[in-house]
């Protein structure tokens, strides 16, 4: 599902950020990205939606190889690919539902189409009566939700998020993985980078823990390895 062979990424300014990852991720798992900060597990996030580019190296989603996509075939891929971000990044001029349905306009699906799934998702995240408010209006778990439903409404193989409990307090952080693991028992494979100890080490999955943009670890039902 998603693989990576030999990949290197090197920034502009010689920061070698990611050196020399080998990974296979699978259909339908769930995979906590672990390690300390500037260890590269962003950059490795990124390269996963072709934020970045590896320097060298093939990243493959199924068959689609990521180092040699063309430019206009990246709005395709990212309908493939929901991302979510530890800030939301919902548009704060748009309701929920306008955040959501956005992506399905984008591609012009048939109104009542756009409806039907936008509701759909909002079900799965429980937000169905915040429909018609603005993200201003919205908690943070809210916000994070709706984030979430506008990552799945497109119905991606593989929901990826970049510490996506991190502005959160615990108890929403709780509910928050709740959704996640309710959208990963649906078929998508999930990826998530993480700093949060106590959920990696109760709700156990695979770990891979990356220092110095290598993997170090990488485990069935792992730990987070990590004092806070
Ligand atoms: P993490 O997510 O684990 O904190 P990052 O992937 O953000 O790690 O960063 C890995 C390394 O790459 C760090 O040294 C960071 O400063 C550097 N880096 C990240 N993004 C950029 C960028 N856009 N330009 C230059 N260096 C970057
Ligand atoms: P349900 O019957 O499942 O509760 P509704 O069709 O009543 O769902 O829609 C709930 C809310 O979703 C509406 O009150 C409205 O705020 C929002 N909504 C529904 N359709 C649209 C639309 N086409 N554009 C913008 N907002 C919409």
């Amino acid at each position: 599902m998603i693989e990576m062979k030999d990949v290197w990424k090197m920034y502009p300014n010689n920061v070698s950020a990611i050196n020399g990852i080998n990974i296979i991720i699978e259909k339908g798992e769930f995979v906590y990205v672990v390690g300390p900060s500037g260890a590269g597990k962003s950059t490795f996030i990124k390269m996963m939606y072709r934020e970045e580019r590896p320097t060298r190296g093939d990243i493959f989603i199924d068959k689609t190889n990521l180092s040699t996509l063309k430019e206009k075939q990246i709005p395709h891929l990212r309908r493939r690919i929901g991302v979510v971000f530890q800030d939301f990044k919902l548009l704060s001029s748009l309701t929920v539902y306008e955040n959501v349905a956005f992506a399905l306009e984008v591609i012009e699906e048939d109104p009542s189409v756009i409806k039907r799934k936008v509701m759909d998702v909002l079900d799965i995240v429980r937000l169905k009566h915040k429909a018609r408010a603005l993200p201003d209006e919205l908690s943070g778990g809210e916000q994070q939700r709706a984030a979430i439903a506008r990552a799945i409404v497109n119905q991606p193989e593989v929901l990826i998020a970049d510490e996506p409990t991190g502005n959160l307090d615990p108890d929403t952080a709780w509910e928050i993985m709740d959704i996640l693991e309710d959208i990963n028992h649906r078929g998508t494979t999930v990826v998530m980078a993480t700093h949060n100890k106590d959920i990696v080490n109760t709700i156990k999955k695979r770990v891979i823990a990356i220092e110095n943009g290598r993997v170090v670890r990488d485990q069935i039902r792992g730990d987070y390895g990590y004092e806070v």
